[in-house]
């Protein structure tokens, strides 16, 4: 369920979730949503008293989570750093060590070289390997939903874009920014969604705006997150 507290002029949205465990469990996601689980006996007043006491830490997180740009020119990579995958944050953790590879563990993008100086390249190459499987696999079923509509991209490629997310030709070729795979699963739908609502409609009339809405009805909350995410 939803609901919310009042700390100071702010208003600190929740979502609570009751389960069989022993005490209050507070988290705040990438994409600022704060989760509450709580156990099944818990009184919601005793939950937002909870709350109350840990609004300043909230507050933390979620402007820690919006003042975050992967794009920035700073990234440095090194250890510690953070890099953005699929919308969660992820700190780099960089061995030396006699082969070369890049994996995910846990909260970690844990990169093993024989040159830390190739740690950039070696980083950027894997998400660009995850995200041409990526973003294909979370753009098929939509395209599957789309065929409804008597439509299909010609094909789906992936191409760096400076000021885009998603664009697409005349000719039903879709194309997606290979930077998309550092955002939220939800804007990605997004992306694909507008995409393919352009092979139905052009331009951004009204009947786009209804369709979009019709395929997404939550697309506004997710292109704010996009936006924010490279601003
Ligand atoms: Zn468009």
């Amino acid at each position: 369920m939803e609901s919310f507290i009042q700390f100071g002029s702010m208003k600190i949205d929740f979502r609570l979730e009751y389960s069989n465990r022993k005490s209050l469990g507070i988290t705040v996601t990438s994409d600022l949503e704060v989760l509450v689980k709580a156990p099944v006996d818990a009184s919601l007043d005793k939950i937002k008293e909870k709350l109350q006491k840990k609004a300043p830490w909230i507050i933390r997180q979620q402007s820690f989570f919006l003042s975050f740009h992967p794009k920035t020119p700073a990234r440095k990579f090194i250890s510690g750093e953070t890099h953005l995958y699929l919308g969660r944050q992820y700190r780099l953790k960089i061995n030396e060590g006699k082969s070369v590879s890049v994996k995910l563990k846990g909260k970690f993008i844990v990169v093993t070289t024989t040159d830390k100086n190739k740690v950039k390249q070696l980083v950027n190459d894997w998400y660009l390997k995850n995200a041409k499987l990526k973003l294909h696999a979370i753009a098929q079923p939509i395209i599957e939903k789309f065929k409804k509509y008597k439509v299909e991209p010609s094909s789906i490629v992936l191409r760096d874009m400076p000021t885009r997310w998603g664009s697409c030709t005349p000719k039903g070729k879709i194309i997606l920014n290979p930077e998309l795979i550092k955002a939220p699963k939800g804007c990605i739908e997004y992306v694909v969604i507008h995409e393919l609502c352009h092979l139905i409609h052009h331009d951004h009339t009204q009947k786009f705006i209804d369709l979009q809405m019709k395929e997404m009805k939550d697309w506004e909350k997710w292109k704010a997150k996009l936006e924010k995410l490279l601003a």
